[in-house]
């Protein structure tokens, strides 16, 4: 298919969407004005005879998606592409000589979760990626592995893996070592710009990207993810054990439910049952593409309690999840082996569902979806989140375009017009999203419909490895 027709096809996709999602907010409020009165019954003939309806968009839009088998096309690219980045990333890793190699140094000093560590080395790699620089680990005690980095994971850099804590001697601006806590030196010691970190992908790259998959940025940062999570044998053993433990079988969709430290500091608590009125839908509508024998779905959780909620409240449904791994997240045991082994093992798990609804205010669930997308020709809209839209932490400002003007409408609103851009701030899946308007400096509610994403494109080194 031509990129035109991708483009509109993913559109109509979006819009099928933005519009029940309007349709269906305005009418239970709708529904609550209308308690005891004959258009009662009116709104929830809506609501039904409206959800079978999209049901039915989605499942056309999922055949066209696939007519002439393209979504082998969409996989053989992707896993092409995927190829072609991870030698790049080894060739720049494995420099011939460490001692000449520049080196961009990425401390793991900060105290946070291991999403956040990872993706703290994410956007260091593509740092090191954008300015042509080998990105090395110091090997000093670390909170996950007592051990180092290295103890769990296959050294990002094994040329220049460090020796007795000192890298090898360089004349000093060859060195970089940026604070990396606050990452503002990453800025400093690159003043040039910093167009290269995400949503940005590489230009060289971004057409035929954008061809096969919805979201560009998520796939070029699953890359990386993909690179890092190499495993030594017996963080692989401990994964594959616990896996096997599990009796893991596709179809499966999957739900990760982050509560503990998280909820009420960095995110609003989200129920189960905001959860599963995804996963009834996506249910919904794989009936109607196959046979569904029993409808299974993957529970990862810092909570050991959410198991047996859901259980009781679900129990059409078979929930899968290792107790251990969730007992293991408890923020008391978090920094040690057992729990980075079972986190590891969700991560890993989540990425593999055919159908995923979390918060992408979550590290965990950004993870498990930009993972999702290296082995998939196109999982973008294989994931729900229940909060915020997908972003990259350090991400500069995201972009979209008007694509049709907005009027305000109700307290709130802000006005788009033609040629407008947003810098966005979030969608509230009901049909608007949230945005400053970078003409008029407005922030406001508009319909969600009315932009469209605008891909950045980042001139980066070509690399020009054998790709054969
Ligand atoms: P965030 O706080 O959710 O954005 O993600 P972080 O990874 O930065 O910190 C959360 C930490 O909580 C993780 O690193 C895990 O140790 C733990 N955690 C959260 N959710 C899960 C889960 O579903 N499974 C497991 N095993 N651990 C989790």
């Amino acid at each position: 298919p031509s990129l035109h027709h991708e483009e509109v096809r993913r559109r109509v996709e979006t819009d099928v969407d933005e519009f029940w999602r309007y349709m269906k907010s305005k009418l239970h409020k709708l529904r609550e004005l209308s308690r005891g009165k004959d258009t009662e019954l009116i709104v929830n003939a809506m609501l039904e005879d409206g959800q079978a309806l999209h049901r039915s968009a989605v499942n056309d839009l999922y055949a066209l998606k696939n007519v002439d088998d393209i979504d082998e096309w969409r996989l053989k690219e992707s896993l092409e592409l995927g190829e072609i980045i991870q030698k790049r990333l080894n060739s720049l890793q494995h420099p011939k000589n460490c001692q000449k190699a520049k080196l961009f140094v990425c401390e793991m000093k900060n105290n946070c979760g291991f999403g956040c560590q990872l993706h703290h080395v994410v956007y260091c790699m593509i740092t090191g990626y954008a300015n042509n620089r080998t990105v090395v680990i110091p090997a000093t005690h670390w909170q996950y592995a007592p051990s180092g980095w290295e103890s769990v994971f296959q050294p990002i850099s094994a040329p220049c893996l460090q020796a007795n804590g000192v890298f090898p001697e360089r004349d000093g601006h060859n060195i970089l070592r940026p604070d990396v806590s606050s990452l503002v030196g990453v800025e400093n010691d690159f003043p040039i710009n910093n167009d290269y970190l995400p949503l940005a992908v590489p230009d060289d790259i971004a057409d035929r990207l954008l061809r096969f998959h919805g979201n560009p940025a998520a796939w070029w940062i699953g890359q990386f993810v993909k690179y890092l999570l190499k495993f030594q044998p017996s963080t692989q053993k401990a994964i594959e054990e616990g896996i096997k433990r599990l009796n893991w079988t596709t179809p499966i969709a999957g739900i990760h439910v982050r509560r503990t430290d998280k909820v009420n500091h960095e995110a609003g608590k989200h129920e189960v049952e905001e959860y599963m009125v995804h996963i009834d839908e996506w249910y919904g509508q794989l009936k109607e593409r196959q046979p569904v024998l029993k409808k299974r779905v993957f529970l990862a959780s810092d909570d050991p309690n959410v198991l047996q909620e859901v259980q009781q409240k679900y129990p059409g449904y078979d929930f899968i999840s290792d107790q251990e791994v969730s007992k293991s997240a408890d923020p008391r045991n978090r920094y040690q082996l057992t729990s980075l082994y079972g986190v590891l093992q969700d991560i890993i798990l989540l990425s593999r569902c055919n159908y995923l609804v979390c918060t992408f205010s979550s590290q965990i669930c950004r993870l498990a979806y930009e993972l999702m997308q290296t082995y998939n020709g196109d999982a973008s809209s294989n994931v729900q989140s229940l909060d915020d839209m997908f972003y990259f932490g350090g991400q500069t400002e995201h972009i979209m375009d008007v694509r049709e003007p907005h009027v305000p409408r109700e307290q709130g609103e802000i006005r788009l017009d033609w040629n407008d851009s947003v810098g966005i701030a979030g969608n509230h899946w009901n049909g608007y999203s949230k945005g400053r308007n970078r003409r008029t400096g407005e922030t406001g509610l508009f319909l969600a419909y009315k932009i469209k994403d605008r891909l950045k494109r980042a001139k980066m080194p070509l690399y020009n490895v054998k790709e054969s």
